[in-house]
């Protein structure tokens, strides 16, 4: 027999995860202990989207939404307009894209405006502006050219301002933060051949040296964004393990690294589908020096540090992705307009009518998402990293199916690209490039797949925290009475208010449409809070492995963030002066549309083929089916270029 039941026998109930890892195999339970470990356990703040999935809609988190003070208002509306400016004078976004190179001067340009310091503190040399505004630059570079957007999102979002300001000593903020806002550009370098989403697969590592004050890193980092400009890198290193209850745990720090630093060498420059002008690196760490005080928030702290980045950092991803999609709607506006087939104008036939409103109103709710969360991180008084999680994951996936439809809209100069349309002095439409550059959104920052694991996990949270000991098999038998008795105490109070329709949210104030939609989420919040409650008594612990039963819940919760983000949003545009009757349609509209996707979500969880579907792919991975690829060139296309 192993040492590691016994030792888990002896376990101490609050070292316990709540998640029940026996049964995991070795390599599943070290990425999801580590991750565990890593993420945030507490909620210091509430969590407006959060409370969804236990039947709760804190309303009064969301609405109103706060104005911002004048002063910020004035600078930040002047940044928009200088940067909006600067693009359009100095950013060829199809000239970028044709040649693969961001020339040097607007790089400078850039710089000047402080456009790579824009949330750095006006202390530490950047602009002080607000997540809010940080967001509306994303939407505008992101509505130009996906490559400029990434550069300064690689570098504000996931490089070094992000965690040195949220983790960052007083020394590390002064000695590098006026060098982020100056342009000095940094990247972030988390991605090795075998870690992708699995940070317990790291190989690089940082080993401390005899008298402790320095660290020596190995290893090599791929796809890391900026990484052949960039000259301060945050890279994730194993860091001597820690032992806890005679397991030895897996640590992860986050250094900073200076990019010309003996043994650090930029080893190739990666090129991709789209973000032609991407200056993305794999690089190789060779023995590099790196002082301690270069780890952010500590040794072992590196997974939390990069998670907890990450929560606000995608963020720009949907607000890039609301610019991208803003692009694509005045293209396919255009063309549906002017191009006239079968005696109307494209626009007139109900199929692509049908496609503009759906594109119209999903428009708007991803803005929605991306607005009320940035106001959310600058109020400072909500936890958002549902919500964030939220809006990448409908926001790029809203996003690659728009610019798609948007392509189908202008038919075949849709598949032309600009340079080609131009050349025969045709009106040179972008949406080719947006559909390349738009693709990479839903696997990087978080996959669409980790963020419904994300989001699963943090939505069944509340009930993991009050049952989850109770049937975790590695914790001795009295404990788990024990567990289960406070769980049960739990579980009277919380249930029997999930069928009573008491408690509704205060709309007052707002137009009558808007409020029942708000009802409407309320009331479908605690139908979504039972039947993911009934479902994870059914399948117990093993509800984890249940990963597209559990993305129903996901999809659901996320519609209704949606649609209230849509109303909150809609009232507040209404109150600065904006079309009541537009807007009010656009958001029924969008609201109709989504309960429509709820009720599918709804009947999926009992009327579905997913344990078919999972024997059936394990059969085709399998040796099953060897004719199914039959009728490929040689052995097949994989084979050939090897
Ligand atoms: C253009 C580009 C820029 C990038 N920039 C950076 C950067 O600046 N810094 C950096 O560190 N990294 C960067 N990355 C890496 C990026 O974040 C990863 O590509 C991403 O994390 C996915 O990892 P992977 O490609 O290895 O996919 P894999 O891990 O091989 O995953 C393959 C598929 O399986 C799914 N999957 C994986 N695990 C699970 C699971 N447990 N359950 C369900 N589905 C699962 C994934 O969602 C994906 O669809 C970049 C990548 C690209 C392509």
């Amino acid at each position: 027999m192993s040492a590691e039941p016994a030792q888990q026998k002896t376990r101490k109930e609050e070292d316990a995860p709540d998640i029940d890892t026996t049964g995991m195999s070795k390599g599943k339970r070290e990425a999801l202990e580590m991750t565990e470990a890593s993420r945030d356990s507490h909620w210091t703040y509430p969590t407006f989207a959060g409370a969804l999935f236990m039947g709760e809609l804190p309303w009064n988190l969301v609405y109103p939404l706060p104005l911002l003070a004048d002063d910020e208002h004035e600078r930040g509306e002047k940044f928009l307009q200088d940067f909006t400016k600067f693009l359009h004078d100095n950013i060829d976004p199809d000239e970028i894209d044709r040649v693969g190179e961001i020339p040097e001067e607007a790089i400078r340009g850039l710089a000047e405006m402080g456009a790579f310091g824009i949330k750095i503190p006006k202390e530490y040399g950047g602009l002080g502006l607000s997540q809010l505004y940080y967001s509306r630059a994303a939407m505008i570079v992101g509505s130009y050219c996906a490559s400029t957007a990434a550069l300064l999102s690689a570098h504000q979002s996931i490089g070094l301002p992000q965690p040195l300001l949220q983790f960052g000593t007083e020394e590390q903020k002064k000695a590098f933060l006026p060098r982020c806002a100056r342009g000095e550009l940094s990247a972030f370098a988390l991605t090795e051949d075998a870690v992708g989403s699995d940070p317990a697969r790291m190989e690089t590592i940082a080993e401390p040296t005899p008298d402790g004050k320095h660290f020596i890193v190995n290893g090599n980092k791929l796809w890391c964004t900026n990484g052949t400009l960039a000259k301060m890198l945050v890279v994730m290193a194993k860091t001597p393990p820690k032992m806890r209850n005679g397991r030895e745990i897996n640590q992860i720090s986050a250094f900073i690294i200076e990019a010309d630093d003996p043994g650090v060498t930029v080893s190739y420059r990666c090129r991709f589908m789209g973000l032609n002008a991407l200056y993305n690196a794999v690089i190789d760490f060779k023995d590099v020096k790196v002082p301690r005080e270069n780890i952010i928030a500590g040794e072992g702290k590196g997974l939390r540090v990069a998670l907890t980045t990450l929560n606000t950092g995608r963020l720009t991803l949907p607000a890039n992705c609301v610019g991208a999609m803003r692009a694509s709607i005045e293209m396919a506006k255009k063309w549906a307009n002017e191009r006239e087939q079968w005696g109307a104008t494209v626009g007139k036939h109900g199929a692509v009518a049908d496609k503009i409103a759906k594109m119209s109103a999903t428009l708007f709710a991803v803005e929605a998402m991306t607005y009320l969360t940035s106001v959310l991180v600058d109020r400072k008084k909500t936890d958002i990293r549902i919500e964030a999680a939220m809006a990448k994951m409908f926001g790029t996936e809203a996003a690659w199916d728009l610019v798609y439809e948007a392509q189908q809209v202008i038919g075949g100069r849709g598949y032309e690209t600009a340079h080609s349309l131009k050349g025969r002095g045709e009106y040179p439409y972008s949406i080719e490039r947006l559909l390349r550059d738009m693709r990479i959104n839903t696997i990087f920052e978080g996959s669409s797949e980790i963020m419904r694991l994300f989001l699963a996990r943090e939505a069944m949270d509340p009930h993991l925290k009050a049952a989850g000991k109770a049937v975790n098999a590695s914790l001795p038998m009295g404990q788990r009475l024990g567990a289960a008795m406070k769980a049960s105490g739990f579980y009277m109070g919380w249930y029997p208010k999930m069928w009573l329709p008491f408690g509704g949210p205060s709309t007052a104030g707002m137009d009558d449409r808007l409020a029942t939609q708000v009802r409407y989420a309320k009331k479908t919040a605690k139908k979504l809070a039972r039947r993911m409650f009934h479902t994870m008594l059914s399948y117990g612990p093993k509800i984890e492995r249940e990963q597209v039963l559990l993305g129903r819940f996901v999809e659901i919760g996320t519609e209704l963030f949606a649609i209230t983000s849509s109303c909150t949003y809609a009232q507040h545009l209404i109150g600065k002066g904006r079309d009541r009757k537009e807007l009010v349609n656009l958001v029924d509209f969008f609201c109709r549309e989504s309960r429509l996707r709820i009720d599918n979500h709804f009947r999926g969880l009992k009327n579905n083929n997913d344990r078919q579907g999972y024997k059936l792919a394990q059969q085709v991975l399998g040796d099953a089916m060897p004719w199914l690829t039959d009728g490929t060139v040689g052995e097949g296309p994989i084979v050939n270029r090897e």
